[in-house]
């Protein structure tokens, strides 16, 4: 591959940025506050045009940083992102927000740290404040298989120079307090896996940080644009269909999680990729209590308290392949129950909401990032439960992949041949609740 490789005008590494629509400041919100000038749109809507250098589909996270880093660190920035419906409406504005990079093989973890270093100084990147809150994240080990889980992510994480250790159940006591740590407990505590770097941030404002930061460098964000085709002739990418007008272009990126398979139908290639539903819930606030993430993987729950006071419950995902967003009575009866076993205290807690999204789930729980059989046609999938904290890092990649035709090496282990040739990258371990 390569042959769809182009170097923008700003080659390798940082361009000159944009003008953003307006910077915000503290000055700036005194000022116009003062004169009551509101702020700018973030972004602005667009004709389609009749041809673009790249065409992402998908304006979630993904897509959205792609189109970001392809403008800001290779000059590319004729490209359009084009969504059915609004942008982050998918699995970006429906996540529970935890970010994280103590996965289990070196391939994942070196990945997803590259993500949280990103994440770290995004807010300044971007001058949009993400609220990256890094707390800290304790995955529960209830028995001597988790344990031993445990122990051997710490280890793989120590050797990539990510920070995590396991710890005993007097220390999960200190950094949780309401977590039963008894002994007599139907599911003790024996342990955990303590991450400090982990956390949560707000996932809209990372949408609509890379949406304005993108578009002022001269990206176009298409909202209710549906792709309805693709075209591929003699093996590669001619154009894009959709329901405003049919556009040219020699790349498109398929960015679109849930949907993913629908899209690469379209271009003729096979994923191997099921989708289902994923759900989570929200209390009504209280005061700050849980300054960790915690998760428990045996019992298929996780927990988090925002900042505004509110917990946040998830689970593994629901059972069956399915598109419907609907939540279920199942769900919120399952996640009520274990949370309860883990903090019996929050006992009379109201739940407010519930939702779901779309996951799109791989066999080794790994994305599927790069090249396919049909030249121009490029895959960021397989984002399951945890495609969030990826983000940064899947858009950087992809960018550099666009510009220069080459696979950089960072995400070489998760491509879509490895299930031809059988090198899976198998995540299960951590990933399969842990988010
Ligand atoms: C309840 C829940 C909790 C989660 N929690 C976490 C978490 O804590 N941490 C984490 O890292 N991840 C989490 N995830 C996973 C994460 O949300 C996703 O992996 C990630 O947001 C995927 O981002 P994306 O940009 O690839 O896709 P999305 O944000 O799903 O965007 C895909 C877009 O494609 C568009 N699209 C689809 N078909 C078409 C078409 N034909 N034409 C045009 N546009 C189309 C859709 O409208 C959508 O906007 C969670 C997911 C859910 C549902």
């Amino acid at each position: 591959m390569g042959t769809y490789g182009q170097r923008g005008a700003g080659g390798q590494g940082k361009v000159a940025r944009g003008r953003l629509p307006a910077k915000y400041s503290a000055l700036g919100l005194v000022r116009r506050g003062a004169a009551h000038t509101p702020w700018p749109r973030s972004w602005r809507a667009h004709e389609l045009g009749s041809r673009y250098d790249a065409v992402i589909v998908g304006a979630g996270v993904h897509g959205l940083a792609t189109a970001y880093y392809l403008a800001a660190n290779h000059g590319i920035t004729n490209v359009a992102v084009l969504d059915q419906s609004y942008l982050g409406g998918g699995g970006s504005g429906r996540n529970t927000a935890i970010l994280r990079a103590n996965y289990l093989t070196p391939e994942g973890v070196r990945f997803y740290d590259r993500s949280v270093t990103l994440y770290e100084s995004l807010a300044s990147t971007l001058n949009f404040n993400v609220m990256f809150s890094q707390r800290g994240h304790l995955t529960l080990a209830h028995n001597d298989a988790s344990m031993r889980t445990m122990r051997w992510r710490a280890e793989v994480n120590k050797l990539e120079g990510v920070d995590s250790e396991v710890i005993g159940p007097d220390e999960v006591r200190r950094l949780a307090p309401y977590l039963d740590v008894s002994a007599h407990t139907r599911y003790p505590i024996l342990g955990a896996l303590y991450h400090p770097p982990g956390g949560i941030i707000r996932h809209d404002a990372v949408n609509w940080g890379y949406a304005r930061a993108a578009d002022a460098l001269g990206v176009q964000i298409h909202q209710n644009t549906r792709v309805l085709g693709i075209d591929v002739e003699h093996g590669r990418v001619t154009a894009v269909r959709t329901t405003r007008g049919t556009v040219s272009t020699p790349v498109v990126i398929n960015c679109t999680a849930g949907w993913a398979t629908t899209i690469s139908d379209l271009a003729g290639v096979q994923l191997p990729i099921t989708t289902h539903p994923l759900q989570a819930a929200v209390t009504e606030p209280v005061k700050v209590f849980l300054r960790t993430v915690v998760v428990s993987g045996s019992l298929h729950v996780y927990v988090s308290q925002t900042d505004r006071g509110e917990l946040v419950f998830g689970a593994s995902v629901d059972p069956y392949p399915s598109y419907s967003m609907r939540g279920s009575l199942e769900f919120i009866e399952e996640v009520a129950s274990h949370v309860l076993e883990l903090m019996p205290a929050i006992a009379k807690l109201r739940v407010l909401r519930q939702w779901a999204g779309l996951c799109d789930m791989t066999p080794d729980y790994s994305p599927i990032m790069g090249v396919t059989p049909v030249d121009g046609f490029l895959v960021d999938v397989g984002w399951g439960t945890y495609g969030f904290k990826a983000g940064p890092v899947s858009g950087e990649a992809m960018a550099e992949l666009v510009a220069t035709g080459k696979t950089p090496e960072l995400i070489s282990p998760f491509a879509l041949s490895r299930f031809d040739s059988g090198d899976l990258v198998g995540e299960k371990g951590a990933a399969a609740v842990g988010h």
